[in-house]
């Protein structure tokens, strides 16, 4: 990253100045590119390049987001300008902030098993964008997905897992429709990639977000993250 020189801000406290009583507070400000003018977040496409530039860094074993963690927390205590939204899997193999190589302050994450996202999930999104101005929203489902894998199966389920399987039936039975003849590894990759896409159109379908892509500053695309090399797969 191309980090300016960090501004160290010594200030003396000297409210009750007793030889006992001075206290020092030392804020490192680290004026870096994250910030309402980052020009990461200026457009949509500004913030799709940067999630690619992000997810090479990742491949390649290059990351550069956690080296100044503490710095970003102390930039960011009073307010937040992500660069991208990202609504995934609850999966632990699939941290969208790992996979492109992105920080505190930067992403703004909704995660719920199988991508089967609902209307808090939807309310979220809607508040990065509308309040947050965050100019990108990707829906990232990923291979090899059980809750997807669930749902194709249709078993008997405990708990609340019916409730999830019924979120995700309407893109499994999109997928047997396109495919009448695929395997269960197959049917689980094409209902994946239909939930992902039935997320994108429920999206676009918020009035308030609706509104943001009509005025150009909102895109909101799909992806697969591929759990077995790291790469991300845009629809
Ligand atoms: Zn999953």
């Amino acid at each position: 990253m191309n980090l300016r020189p960090l501004f160290l801000t010594v200030t003396l406290l000297t409210g009750l100045l007793t030889p006992a009583c001075v206290h020092f507070s030392f804020t490192v400000v680290t004026p870096q590119k994250a910030g309402a003018n980052d020009p990461r977040r200026a457009t949509p496409d500004a913030a799709l390049a940067a999630l690619k530039a992000g997810n090479e860094r990742f491949r390649a074993g290059a990351q550069t987001a956690h080296h100044d963690a503490m710095s970003k927390v102390a930039a960011t205590a009073s307010g937040q300008y992500p660069i991208a939204s990202v609504i995934g899997c609850a999966d632990s193999r699939t941290p969208p902030e790992a996979i492109f190589d992105l920080g505190i302050g930067e992403l703004f994450v909704c995660r719920v098993a199988g991508v089967a996202a609902e209307v808090n999930d939807v309310a979220s999104l809607e508040y990065g964008s509308e309040h947050l101005g965050v100019p990108l929203i990707v829906v990232m489902g990923h291979t090899n997905c059980g809750a997807i894998a669930a749902a194709v199966a249709d078993k008997p389920l405990p708990g609340s897992l019916p409730h999830l399987v019924g979120t995700l039936r309407p893109a499994v039975d999109l997928a047997r429709t396109k495919y009448p003849n695929a395997d269960t590894a197959s049917l689980v990759a094409a209902a994946t990639r239909e939930q992902v896409l039935l997320e994108v159109r429920r999206l676009k379908a918020s009035p308030v977000l609706a509104e943001l892509i009509h005025e150009g500053k909102l895109k909101i695309v799909g992806a697969i993250y591929d759990i077995g090399n790291g790469s991300v797969n845009w629809l």
